[in-house]
């Protein structure tokens, strides 16, 4: 088993012992950057068939509006020069400003954070707030890179995407590796070229007028549309046995409200290795929290069993969490799933022919448009403070409030239509989207008419 460690050292030394292995971090960047395309265009496929859409609205509403590729040019700590691919993906302006999450990570691509943006697009839409989906980010392993040389690519990066950014324009947000200091660099970075608006990102830390931290509002999300779920079938959350695939930000705050909630969690994984509990208890989350921030992965938490990451799917749970990336709920271990809810914490966590096994095997899948929307409403009601245009009161009330409403939603549709929860989220958002190019095309038509534009 490989000894790991957060720091940077510890970090090389242990990516030594991970060649036995083959490094599994390369090895999911390979696989994901080729399936998040695949899974928004299944979902796409399906709600756009269901709505009967013609193929121009498909189009219009599938092409990402704007798409920027940088090379970023960074002198590392060694002092060699090293490059790195930046990307911004706007993918639709229906709606101003667009905002999304950057994140580092090695999978980082086009075709990922394109159909990232659109999910984005997808997941505004269903809980109603007036933003266009983007996604940016940086293809790097922020495992092997100083806090210095993140911030200098942070830094190059924003200096080569500055001008499609701004408070009216586009409007960044933390997503995976990138922390409410990152989004302080961001800020500092746009203010040095526009002038100081704390609008123009989010995320930030409170110093900075920044409202929720997002993974925090996510998991409180997830958390609300579970309980919602759960007890909407008469049942409760407490005693309930969790599993958690994923125990990055989102993951272990998620395991830590619902241990809080009265649920057991009898099995955790990372992208290394799994843990289960020793039967009885559950496994303590804040104690897990802490192994994690000293060792860098759940492996050898004494108070558990260390197994395979993909045995915790197997594990005797009722819910499983999924919040660890995209495809990381397979056709293949999606066989092997005994709980009878998953919920899609992450973005896009099941791959197309996964969705279908669950469906099946009667497994409710609680979907990710719906279900990790916390932090996007976050996001929107901080922009909107910053601004000082409109005061949404709470923002833990109001994001519930939303996401209770797209909840009824989504379940009147599921029933009315026989749909899966994730069908019918997927046919309500992308017939909101093509309502509004309905409405923008008609305005287009009219200004053309009159010679007013084209
Ligand atoms: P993170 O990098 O902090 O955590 C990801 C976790 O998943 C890590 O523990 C990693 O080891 C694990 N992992 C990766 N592949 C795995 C696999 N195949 N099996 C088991 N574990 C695996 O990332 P995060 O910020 O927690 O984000 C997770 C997901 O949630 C992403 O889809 C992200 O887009 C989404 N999300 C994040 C935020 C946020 O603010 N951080 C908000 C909303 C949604």
């Amino acid at each position: 088993m490989p000894a790991l460690s957060h720091t940077r050292e510890g970090a090389q030394a242990s990516r030594v012992n991970f060649e036995t292995k083959g490094d599994v971090m390369e090895m999911a960047a390979a696989k994901n950057a080729n399936t998040a395309r695949q899974i928004a265009d299944a979902h796409f496929d399906f709600a756009s068939d269901f709505l009967g859409l013609s193929d121009s609205v498909k189009a219009f509403l599938k092409t990402p509006f704007r798409v920027v590729q940088v090379t970023l040019p960074i002198t590392m700590d060694d002092g060699l020069l090293q490059l790195f691919a930046g990307y911004r993906i706007q993918h639709n302006d229906l709606h101003t400003p667009m905002m999304g999450g950057i994140r580092y990570h090695p999978a980082v691509d086009e075709s990922e954070l394109a159909a990232l943006a659109e999910t984005t697009s997808w997941k505004a839409a269903l809980v109603r707030i007036p933003v266009g989906g983007a996604m940016g980010g940086v293809r790097c392993d922020p495992r092997f890179l100083s806090k210095g040389e993140l911030r200098r690519i942070t830094q190059k990066y924003i200096a080569r995407i500055h001008r499609v950014l701004g408070p009216h324009e586009d409007i960044p947000a933390p997503d995976m590796n990138t922390s409410s200091e990152v989004m302080a660099w961001i800020l500092q970075e746009y203010a040095d070229r526009h002038g100081p608006n704390l609008a123009c990102v989010t995320g930030k830390p409170g110093y900075l007028e920044g409202l929720m931290n997002p993974h925090e509002a996510a998991s409180m999300g997830a958390a609300f549309v579970l309980s919602k779920h759960v007890n909407e079938l008469g049942h409760s959350l407490k005693g309930m046995k969790v599993a958690v695939q994923g125990f990055g930000r989102l993951g272990s705050n998620l395991a830590l409200m619902l241990s809080r909630q009265g649920c057991e969690i009898v099995a955790v994984s990372d992208i290394y290795w799994g843990i289960k509990s020793r039967g009885g208890a559950g496994i303590s989350i804040a104690d897990l929290i802490r192994h994690v921030e000293e060792s860098g992965s759940v492996a050898d938490f004494p108070e558990a069993e260390t197994i395979d990451r993909e045995e915790v799917l197997s594990s005797d749970s009722d819910i499983l969490i999924s919040a660890a990336m995209e495809c990381t709920i397979t056709e293949e271990n999606a066989r092997k799933i005994k709980a009878r809810f998953v919920v899609e914490a992450a973005n896009m966590p099941t791959c197309s022919g996964a969705d279908e096994v669950l469906e099946e095997n009667g497994i409710t899948v609680l979907p990710d448009i719906l279900v990790n929307a916390g932090s996007l409403i976050g996001a929107y009601l901080e922009w909107t403070r910053n601004q000082g245009a409109q005061n949404h009161g709470n923002p833990e009330l109001e994001t519930d409030k939303r996401l209770a409403a797209a909840y009824t939603e989504v379940m009147k549709r599921a029933v009315d239509k026989g749909l899966s929860l994730k069908k019918a989220a997927y046919t309500i958002a992308l017939e909101r989207m093509a309502a509004e190019e309905a409405k923008h095309n008609n305005w287009r038509s009219r200004a053309a008419w009159t010679g007013g534009g084209q």
